[in-house]
């Protein structure tokens, strides 16, 4: 078969179908699954990719003798008796006793039933299989609502072993496992587009197979993260990955670069403007990046540095080398709040070089955004700010030299490559606060030439770090509030609660209104419920010191940068990630005065919660931090259960399958020496391989002819 150069293979059509086209979804499940599914429009493939979290295993077909309380079971029973509720007590249960073979009956328990219902469901003198959980009630055996209840004909497709997924409000199990079957169903016939030799030795399972195998498994075994199914698709997962990595980086060295060379100017005037000198390491990370920029080639550098580290004045110095050089940059945040406060940093220091600078995001509008756009296409921006908005198709520069991307890792591939394609041969510099272990840099950004800030700036003093118990958190407001009263500066971050973003907000504003009774005025909330002016002037009264005591939700957890602030409380500590606090600790200790971070947690702690306080106790460093993060997870923590891989991708799970990631890079490597062009046959199948993780941005980029 022959394929034009970008269309997607006709035979994937069912698997890119929307949700809806599934047995059971409409429109309204369909937002939960957005949801649930975390993209705007899920499809078939989505689902598919949403891989069980675990299993429960109805295996155990004991006699009624032989049940043991607690222990999930399926029996067969024969229905003796209905025990309807009383005429007089209609919220007393329904009761329907069960036997077999041996003297043991089982009563199986109904609230707010239906008579009808259950005559028809468990008629008297019939035979059924029933599963569920058994307990000792009122010393009978009891099973309160059996998860199932089968004749004969339904016990053949009764699966024993069922997986678990993860769920979100609204959406149960029944509703999940419904459609997934209907996905499963649709699973088309693939070409193989792993080595043949390599899958033949490994004994893999096939990428359909695979996904068989999880949603239907026949023992619990088969659904764990190390076993065959899922090692498949986090390896296809990964090789996609590099995959498209190597073809974006084949195609940004065939355009080659121009040189900005500058003299410097620019870049002295904004050193002279700083009150501070540049710590050694960003001295360096400028060297490195002004070297690159003079050079023809493209940049693709990576500024790897701690929180508080100051990236965001080394890259304003590398924008000021390319806008000395006449040409334009653009720097990327994350967040709306980032990307004004990245505005308040950049400005006064830009106005002194006599930069002219502008922000974007999606609240500029109309007429004000139109002037923006006017401005930055005839060359009168030199460097534009913004968010994701920076993307829209109608943003066009005059001669967009250098991107710089923030905290990358919440953006793919596919927007790197929008803003690349906005500048002749743009070069990108992404700032990663995040310290991130070798293997991940390599999985998320291939091989980028790195730069590390591996120092604080001076004058910074450690961060007394404590843990404390909830039951003791008057004290802690007790002496929050003894801080403020002598003008000190604090957050209160509120526990993250995954299910819900309701309760999240619930708890923060119940903190909220009992801090403001105790302080006052000075107490104030922000949360990312709030509308963005809202929020940006909250952190504005925040950081002006018009208010000294923020309570948070996790919305400030990125790099939001108060260098006044000395005392971060983290209520519920145990609940987050390590990565998390070390980020969040991170917006205290950021100027020369003592901070204070105090984890407030809820006892009685797991072993992992107990072991990830205690690293934060005992060091700073994010580099060490990040890699305890890495083995702790590995020992079986589930932390980001929402997702079924690691941040970053679908089903592979860095800690598990982070090894296969040589692998998959030399794999892709000798692929595209062999066939830059993907026209062979293995070339034709790995196309599918991009479509189905979501990479085939990168084959637009594959060279035609
Ligand atoms: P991050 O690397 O987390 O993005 P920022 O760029 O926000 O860090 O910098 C953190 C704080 O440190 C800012 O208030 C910034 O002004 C300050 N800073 C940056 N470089 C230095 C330096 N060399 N000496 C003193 N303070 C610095
Ligand atoms: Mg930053």
């Amino acid at each position: 078969m022959h394929y034009s150069v970008s269309m997607r293979p006709l035979v994937l059509n069912s698997l890119f179908a929307a949700l809806t086209s599934l047995p059971g979804v409409g429109p309204k499940l369909e937002l939960l699954y957005a949801k649930l599914l975390e993209r705007e429009q899920p499809r078939v493939i989505d689902l598919l990719l949403h891989l069980p979290s675990g299993a429960i295993d109805r295996r155990a077909r004991p006699k009624l003798n032989e049940v043991l309380p607690g222990q999930v079971v399926t029996v067969d029973v024969t229905v003796l008796e209905h025990r309807p509720s009383p005429p007089n007590r209609p919220r007393a249960p329904y009761r329907i006793v069960t036997g077999d073979d041996t003297d043991a009956t089982l009563t199986l328990t109904f609230f707010h039933a239906r008579k009808d219902y259950l005559e028809k469901l468990l008629p008297v003198g019939e035979k059924r299989y029933v599963s569920g959980t058994a307990e000792i009630y009122d010393g009978m055996l009891q099973m309160v609502h059996p998860d199932r209840v089968v004749d004969e004909k339904g016990f053949a497709d009764l699966p024993l072993v069922e997986p678990v997924y993860p769920l979100t409000e609204g959406l149960g199990h029944g509703l999940v496992r419904r459609a997934m079957d209907g996905a499963v169903s649709k699973l088309p016939d693939l070409p193989e587009w792993q080595d043949e030799a390599w899958v033949a030795r490994e004994r893999m399972p096939t990428f359909a197979d695979a996904l068989r195998q999880l949603h239907r498994p026949h023992e619990p075994h088969d659904i764990v993260p190390e076993g065959p199914s899922w090692t498949r698709l986090a390896y296809d997962e990964l090789l996609a990955g590099q995959l498209a990595l190597a073809l974006v980086r084949a195609h940004m060295r065939r355009q080659s670069g121009r040189g900005s060379s500058s003299e410097g100017h620019l870049r002295a005037k904004i050193l002279k403007a700083l009150p501070y000198a540049l710590t050694h390491s960003q001295q360096q990370a400028v060297n490195d990046i002004i070297n690159d920029l003079a050079l023809p080639q493209r940049m693709l550098r990576l500024l790897q540095g701690d929180v508080g580290s100051g990236k965001t004045v080394v890259a304003l110095v590398a924008a000021a080398a390319v806008i000395e050089a006449g040409r334009q940059a653009a720097f990327m945040a994350p967040t709306e709040i980032l990307a004004r406060q990245h505005l308040k940093t950049i400005e006064p220091l830009a106005e002194a070089a006599g930069i002219r600078v502008a922000i974007l995001t999606g609240r500029e509008r109309g007429s004000g955004r139109k002037e923006i756009l006017d401005r930055l296409v005839l060359g009168d921006i030199d460097l534009l700010i913004g968010t994701h908005a920076l993307f829209q198709e109608d943003v066009a520069f005059h001669d967009l030299a250098l991107a710089v991307v923030d905290e990358q890792h919440r953006f793919g591939v596919h927007q790197r490559l929008a803003l690349t394609q906005k500048g002749d041969a743009v070069d990108v510099l992404v700032l990663t606060a995040t310290p991130i272990p070798r293997t991940l840099v390599l999985s998320y950004f291939g091989d980028m030439d790195i730069s590390e800030l591996r120092e604080k700036p001076a004058g910074r003093q450690p961060i007394d770090t404590r843990t404390i118990a909830l039951s003791r958190v008057e004290e802690v407001e007790d002496a929050v509030g003894r801080a403020i009263s002598e003008g000190k500066r604090a957050y209160w971050v509120c526990p993250l609660v995954e299910e819900s973003e309701k309760i999240d907000l619930a708890a923060a504003e119940e903190r909220y209104a009992e801090l403001r009774k105790r302080f006052g005025k000075s107490v104030d909330l922000v949360h990312g419920k709030m509308k963005g002016a809202e929020k940006d002037a909250a952190m504005e009264r925040f950081s002006t010191g018009k208010t000294q005591l923020l309570v948070a939700t996790t919305v400030i957890e990125v790099g939001v940068d108060v260098p006044e602030a000395t005392i971060m409380v983290i209520e519920h500590a145990e609940r987050f990630g390590l990565a998390q606090l070390h980020q969040l600790r991170g917006r205290v200790g950021r100027g020369s005065g003592q901070s204070t971070c105090l984890l407030i947690y809820k006892a009685p702690l797991g072993e992992t919660a107990k072991a990830r306080l205690a690293i934060l106790r005992e060091t700073e460093d994010g580099f060490r931090i990040a890699e305890e993060d890495l083995r702790l997870r590995g020992e079986g923590d589930v932390l980001g259960t929402r997702q079924s891989g690691s941040p970053g991708f679908q089903v592979a799970r860095i800690e598990i399958h982070g090894k296969y990631l040589g692998a998959a890079r030399d794999d892709a490597a000798l692929v595209l020496n062999r066939d830059s062009a993907l026209a062979s046959e293995r070339g034709q199948a790995l196309r599918h391989l991009l479509y189905l993780f979501g990479k085939d941005e990168a084959i637009k980029l594959i060279r035609a002819g």
